[in-house]
């Protein structure tokens, strides 16, 4: 079973957040200051979606649980 990261990236902050808990995944984008999801594809506007595996379930829930702005979807 395929498990995926769901990025609401226009309502992103900058917070640095989901970077310390999974930094192989987000980075920020130095043009807009906002978080980019590394490798997550554009489905709709300003929506990215990354497949990953269940190594990186754990931390990227806590991404997940510590956006402030409760932008990412893990599941
Ligand atoms: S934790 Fe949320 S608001 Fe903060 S940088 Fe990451 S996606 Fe943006």
């Amino acid at each position: 079973m395929s498990l995926k990261i769901i990025h609401y990236r226009e309502e992103c902050i900058g917070c640095n957040a989901c970077i310390e808990s999974s930094p192989s995944n987000w980075k920020i984008n130095e043009k807009d200051g906002k978080a980019d999801l590394i490798q997550g594809k554009e489905t709709k506007k300003g929506v990215f979606v990354k497949e990953i595996s269940q190594l990186e379930l754990e931390e990227n829930k806590k991404a997940e649980r510590d956006c402030p702005a409760r932008i990412i979807k893990v599941f």
